[in-house]
């Protein structure tokens, strides 16, 4: 059986798993108003803050082995909320390695990594990308609701010095970190680290908020351009970022959802800790996995509706926060 595709090409490639969609960070893009009014106080490493049902361990590998199956996949990212927070993640980042997915990787805000680290490497992980909105430790507390940004950058240090691939992901939003723009590229280029900006995407409960927080492509090239030359790469089939080589050294990329769409070869499915899969992050509705993945004709079909979610152009926003939905 051949994998299903789209009247456009596309095929599902690449799976995003989400582990929970709890966290123990508020992050001001994430979380949405109730934080930006400064009336949410959660407490820290609450799991039981989890929406719904959760998967375990033998569901969350049948899911991924079903889907591998059917489509085969070149890369599996482990995401959520805060997929450290899962006690399973070892043992599924081995699972996947066993079923020969090349690329198995890792999105997370650090909190947890450092004592990690070796069981990470241990269990054949091929990257991390970590979250991180600025370098001045106030804008960091602010944009993520912590007080200890300077455990996260140290944390980051520690990542790059096992040799693993690391990237920063930075989401910019105006009027609460634009400023953080040119530090975060002079930190990425002291340590070699891969940076990516984020434009920031309208969900949850910014749905609606008709891009008053969004930082364009071309604002944030504006700005790296105050101090840098850089020359555009060609873009990579199926990447979520443009990247751009800065003639001092070095190199950035921006994931430029708005500005800069990449809809057109997206090969990304979601699958979130409650057993629904997203073909798109602008699906306000997931499908059922679980009810699905016992015969392959079902999940066939089930995948091909989930494919017919992907837009054609542009991300048209979601009512579902990022870490319901798995970032
Ligand atoms: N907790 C982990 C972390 O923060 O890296 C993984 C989950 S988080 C939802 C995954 C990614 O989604 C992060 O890089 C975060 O910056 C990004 N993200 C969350 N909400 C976003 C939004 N509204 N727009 C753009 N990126 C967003
Ligand atoms: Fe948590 Fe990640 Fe969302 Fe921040 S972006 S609140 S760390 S899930």
């Amino acid at each position: 059986m051949q994998a299903p595709t789209d009247k456009y090409g596309r095929r599902f490639e690449k799976l995003r798993v989400s582990l929970t969609n709890a966290c123990n960070f508020n992050c001001i893009y994430c979380v949405g108003h109730d934080h930006l009014s400064g009336k949410l106080n959660r407490p820290a490493n609450e799991l039981s803050l989890t929406k719904g049902k959760k998967l375990n361990a033998t569901e969350y590998k049948a899911c991924i082995s079903a889907i591998h199956e059917v489509s085969p996949l070149k890369q599996v990212r482990f995401t959520g909320g805060e997929p450290m927070l899962n006690p399973h993640l070892m043992q599924l980042i081995q699972h996947c390695k066993e079923l020969g997915i090349a690329d198995v990787g890792l999105t997370t805000n650090a909190w947890y990594l450092a004592p990690k680290l070796n069981d990470l490497l241990a269990a054949n992980i091929d990257s991390l990308n970590i979250s991180l909105d600025g370098i001045d430790d106030d804008v960091i507390n602010k944009m993520a609701g912590i007080s200890k940004a300077h455990q996260v950058k140290e944390t980051i240090i520690m990542a790059c010095e096992t040799g693993l691939p690391v990237k920063i992901n930075a989401v910019i939003m105006k009027g609460k970190n634009e400023d953080q723009i040119l530090p975060l590229l002079e930190f990425c280029r002291k340590h070699n680290i891969k940076l990516r900006y984020i434009e920031f995407m309208e969900m949850g409960d910014y749905h609606t908020t008709k891009h008053k927080y969004t930082v364009s492509q071309d604002e944030i090239l504006n700005t790296i351009a105050q101090r840098y030359n850089f020359k555009k790469q060609d873009r990579t089939t199926n990447s979520t970022a443009n990247y751009w080589t800065l003639d001092q050294g070095g190199t950035f990329g921006i994931i430029a959802n708005h500005s800069a769409p990449f809809c057109k070869d997206c090969n990304r499915l979601r699958l979130d800790s409650t057993g629904k899969l997203y073909g798109c992050l602008s699906a306000n509705e997931g499908l059922d996995m679980l009810q699905n993945m016992h015969s392959k004709e079902l999940l066939y079909n089930t995948l091909k509706t989930t494919l017919s979610q992907k837009q054609e152009v542009a991300f048209t926003g979601s009512s579902i926060s990022m870490k319901f939905i798995g970032g």
